[in-house]
């Protein structure tokens, strides 16, 4: 899946950026570029940070992997494309997929005469297992 992925954007074939696809196909947790890049680095040694920047732009610029800027300074990236809501937890810092009813909705779609085709929605505060950690302290 991967490869036919690359070879479908003229992207050249090599273990690097396969490893970046592999790395992110299925990957909930949102890794940054930066995180990526240090995952990697002990598999490949000669992999600069410039390779990674530049994979993840060229899949993200196709339709491929999703940016997700919830945090701002930070690019985050997922590898499931369709619009949808993120979490980010204030005190651990984990990003999570969160689709809030009604809001998931397919694009494109219609709104008192605009057509929206794409959306971000990003939601911030506490996940469950925080909560559960600040409830242990407390008892
Ligand atoms: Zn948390
Ligand atoms: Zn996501």
């Amino acid at each position: 899946m991967a490869v036919n992925r690359l070879k479908k954007l003229g992207l050249k074939l090599t273990p690097q950026r396969l490893a970046i696809l592999n790395l992110l196909e299925g990957n909930k947790k949102h890794p940054s570029a930066e995180e990526i890049y240090s995952q990697l680095k002990p598999r490949f040694p000669s992999l600069s940070p410039a390779t990674v920047y530049n994979t993840l732009e060229v899949l993200a610029k196709a339709g491929e992997l999703q940016e997700v800027r919830i945090r701002g300074d930070k690019k985050h990236f997922d590898s499931n494309p369709a619009p949808h809501g993120h979490f980010l937890c204030r005190i651990c810092q984990s990003i999570y997929d969160l689709d809030v009813e009604p809001l998931e909705m397919q694009t494109p779609f219609s709104v008192k005469g605009h057509l929206v085709e794409g959306y971000t929605l990003y939601f911030y505060g506490i996940c469950p297992v925080c909560q559960e950690g600040s409830k242990t302290k407390l008892n």
